[in-house]
């Protein structure tokens, strides 16, 4: 097992990529600390991660976008564990429109949520990752956040500035033995997904040289290997799962 005795805290794990993130680490040997604010769904997957992998699973509804409660979760997954390995910032949302269009409120729960998120989450865990002299900490950024995308401005700088503050924080952290990566996925099959139309799935369907969606179990493939002691000489790195649609 890859993740044997870690303790690893999902945000936005729920559903989508970072349920299958969360279930693949725990069947790695990993404890898991998972939030979202579908509480429902967040207690469907606890219950589904307990059962079939016998880990400990602390779950809670927290808003990313909250300071005060990110550190509070985070206060209690130490109380429950001795210490907390890695993060993965993975709680996401598009609000998508054309520029002149886009209202100030669009932009700003996208930024809060995506950027702001990102940032609290790894504000919290850095001082016991710091003290431990070890940790991986996993964006989950996006291409869209590396090419930009008519209708999601917002979006993709929310994603872009996810990238800019994994460099930075890699550099800050470095020195404490902390790798901090993002993932830029292509195209998954998700909830999120789901919601786009046909049309524009046929689109861009055609410019993915695999020729198909990936899934959720694509990302978390590489998800393990960033939080396992396999990636231990890789930091401040992009990488993409997008079946080659940008290169
Ligand atoms: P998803 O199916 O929509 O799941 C995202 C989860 O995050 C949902 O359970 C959502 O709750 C939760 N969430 C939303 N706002 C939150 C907040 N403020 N605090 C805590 N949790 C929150 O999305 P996904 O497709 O799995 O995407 C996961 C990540 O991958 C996102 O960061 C996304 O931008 C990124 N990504 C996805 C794709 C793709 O093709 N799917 C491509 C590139 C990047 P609700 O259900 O209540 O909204």
């Amino acid at each position: 097992m890859r993740l044997e005795n870690k303790v690893s805290m999902i945000t936005g794990a729920a559903r989508g990529i970072g349920r299958e993130i969360a279930m693949l680490f725990a069947s790695e040997g990993s404890n898991l600390a998972i939030c979202d604010v579908n509480e429902e769904a967040l207690a469907a997957t606890k219950g589904e991660i307990e059962k079939t992998t016998g880990r400990k699973v602390v779950a809670a509804k927290i808003d990313v976008t909250r300071e005060e409660d990110v550190q509070n979760f985070v206060k209690k997954v130490l109380d429950n564990f001795s210490s907390l390995d890695i993060l993965v910032n993975n709680a996401g949302i598009t609000r998508d429109n054309l520029v002149m269009r886009m209202s100030e409120q669009e932009w700003d729960a996208v930024l809060d949520v995506n950027l702001k998120g990102a940032f609290n989450c790894i504000k919290a865990v850095s001082r016991p990752m710091m003290k431990n002299r070890s940790g991986k900490i996993i964006n989950m950024a996006s291409i869209i956040g590396i090419m930009g995308n008519m209708g999601q401005a917002n979006y993709s700088a929310s994603k872009g500035g996810l990238i800019a503050l994994t460099k930075s924080v890699a550099k800050e952290l470095g020195s404490r033995n902390i790798n901090v990566n993002a993932i830029a996925p292509g195209f998954i099959q998700t909830d999120m997904t789901d919601k786009l139309q046909g049309e524009i799935k046929e689109t861009l369907l055609k410019l993915i040289p695999l020729g198909k969606m990936g899934e959720a179990k694509d990302v978390a493939r590489l998800a393990l290997f960033l939080a396992s002691s396999d990636s231990s000489y890789i930091t401040g790195q992009v990488l993409q799962v997008d079946g080659g649609m940008v290169m």
